[in-house]
């Protein structure tokens, strides 16, 4: 964390920040609870902690300080939240600083490059509206698009003409950075050097693509003309340095809050099809813009929600582009579900011939993943014969061991082996073996904490130097005897926690899910537990699985009797008698 960071932190109260997003009320001595923004709720699970600034979610498990509860809500990087808390706190921003000559060259670079694509998307929508835009507004009306629609996506017109857009913004900044803005090309000339620039996007319709915070960063252009001088349907804007393709969500700046409230993407292939269906009141919808899904417009995604229905074309390209997204989003543990329009209509044609509701209702038909693939599985498999079986279970196969979660594999196995009517013993255990192995370690969740747990978890967040021997009682007893402390869930956070040095407890411990329990721990603690205490719960813990050594050898012991086998019940035996004796002097001590 920057110095700048640390600052913001020690002045804020994370309190009055998170008051200021939702209602919280006190319930303890340093608690505050609310309703969870994060996950749907109807009794409040929700605590923040104000003597250890930080939240912590029982429902959803979410937690985290104060920067992070600002970056989650608002959807924005930590540096961004960093800045947010502190303008709302009225803490001044430092100067920016840049470390080398390249980087604030840069940074200027794209600020003039936002500058002309701005000015370039205002031009556009008021050469639409001019006589030129004439055949492009009849255009647009047919396609069921209003002026509210126009104007709300700015959608606008590039004229027929080589330099009428570079005459216009000429005076805004020199020839080489129009260059690099994309919106004009150049030919190369004998020599090998570019040529001069002239318009790139000409008797064009012009969408505007937008980044997460709703500038226009570069645009998607469909002709108007037809025949052969027509071109390419669509063209986008090249790479520049503002815009990288596969890197953006379309409409994710004007869907964000949407997909939040609603708890879920819809996920649409064309930008018409995202608009549209926007317009007519779904605003919980982005579009990949035509392609399948890369890593990190799944990471983006992943930001906002980790709930996704999928209405791609039902055409080929469209089932592809699909299966692609499906296998990506399953990957990074996305809950998916797929609509496929009947009347293999795309979804600007369906919603408009059909209707709202209508869509509505398809939307809340689709299908789970599982269900979409067996019936894909199925037709590009037909028949009954083994072999069309065995390649439809190959296709499922890789489908299936992507899932993370164990239940779900077997559910999909199984519905699998049914619906492809699937009887022969060896493809059933091939199921089955995919249903049981995924190559990450599935996910421990958050659980209860042991009272010792949440004992020797509380000791070891002390900062308060009048506890300091509490701390030190349980840092050394964990550094110390790993193997009686290996078995706890929150193992990883104790070990974290034991070798912390001064960092903040919250900080030390990286891994999320053990965060929470660390949260878990903290919140409703009173006073830190004494150095007795701590030094009574190891004790319970020790005691507790020499208990547990002490049953199993009470069966070995059983059944080395039963075999008449003397030797191994001498041994046994005697393992029994100094166990007892250790668990005795544990109770006397
Ligand atoms: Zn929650």
């Amino acid at each position: 964390m920057s110095d700048f960071a640390q600052t913001v932190k020690q002045q804020v109260d994370i309190v009055k920040v998170i008051e200021g997003y939702i209602r919280l009320r006190k319930a303890g001595a340093a608690n505050y609870t609310g309703l969870c923004p994060f996950h749907k709720e109807k009794s409040p699970s929700f605590s923040v902690h104000a003597v250890r600034q930080f939240y912590h979610c029982f429902g959803c498990g979410v937690s985290g300080d104060v920067f992070s509860f600002v970056g989650k809500i608002e959807n924005v990087t930590f540096p961004e939240a960093v800045r947010i808390v502190a303008q709302k706190s009225g803490i001044p921003l430092p100067k920016r600083e840049f470390s080398s000559p390249e980087q604030a060259a840069e940074a200027r670079q794209r600020i003039k490059l936002l500058e002309l694509h701005e000015a370039a998307a205002g031009w556009f929508e008021e050469q639409l509206h001019g006589p030129e835009g004439a055949m492009a507004r009849e255009y647009l009306a047919g396609r069921g698009l209003d002026a509210r629609g126009v104007r709300e996506f700015r959608i606008g017109y590039a004229p027929d003409s080589f330099k009428a857009l570079r005459d216009r913004l000429s005076g805004m900044a020199d020839e080489a950075m129009l260059r690099a803005s994309g919106l004009f090309s150049a030919k190369e000339q004998g020599d090998g050097t570019p040529g001069p620039i002239y318009d790139r996007f000409r008797k064009r319709i012009m969408f505007p693509i937008r980044n997460e915070s709703g500038r226009v960063i570069a645009f998607t252009a469909r002709t108007l003309e037809t025949g052969d001088k027509a071109g390419a349907k669509y063209i986008n804007s090249p790479e520049t340095p503002l815009y990288t393709k596969g890197q953006v969500l379309f409409n994710l700046d004007k869907a964000k809050a949407a997909i939040r409230q609603a708890e879920f993407a819809l996920l649409v292939e064309g930008q018409m099809d995202c608009i549209s269906v926007f317009l007519r009141g779904i605003q919980n919808v982005i579009a990949t813009s035509g392609t399948a899904f890369t890593e990190q417009q799944v990471a983006i995604l992943k930001r906002h929600t980790s709930n996704v229905v999928v209405n791609f074309d039902p055409d080929a390209a469209g089932a592809n582009a699909a299966e692609k997204s499906i296998a990506l989003l399953t990957e990074e543990g996305f809950n998916l579900k797929l609509v496929t329009l009947d009347g293999g209509l795309d979804p600007d044609r369906y919603i408009r011939e059909r209707g709202v509701e209508a869509y509505m209702n398809a939307i809340r038909g689709a299908r789970r993943q599982a269900d979409y693939l067996i019936e894909r599985a199925r037709q590009m498999f037909p028949g009954a014969s083994a072999e069309q079986k065995v390649k439809a279970m190959n296709y499922l196969l890789p489908h299936i061991r992507r899932m993370p979660e164990k239940l779900a594999r077997d559910q999909f196995a199984a519905d699998a082996a049914q619906k492809l009517g699937i009887d022969s013993t060896v493809l059933r255990e091939e199921l089955r073996q995919a249903a049981l192995k995924r190559r990450d370690r599935v996910e421990v969740r958050p659980t209860a904490l042991t009272e010792v747990e949440r004992v020797l978890l509380r000791a070891l967040a002390i900062t308060d130097p009048e506890f300091e021997e509490s701390r030190r009682a349980a840092a050394e007893a964990i550094s110390r005897q790993h193997p009686w402390f290996e078995g706890l869930t929150s193992f990883p956070a104790l070990q974290a926690l034991a070798s912390r040095g001064a960092m903040d407890p919250m900080d030390a411990v990286k891994d999320e899910t053990q965060r929470a329990l660390l949260a878990e721990a903290l919140l409703g603690e009173t006073d830190p537990p004494s150095a007795e205490t701590v030094l009574g719960s190891i004790v319970s813990l020790q005691q507790r699985q020499m208990e547990g050594q002490v049953r199993l050898l009470r069966v070995q012991i059983a059944e080395a009797e039963h075999r008449g086998d003397f030797g191994e019940l001498a041994l046994l035996t005697r393992r029994k008698l100094e166990l007892d004796r250790a668990l005795r002097s544990l109770s006397v001590a």
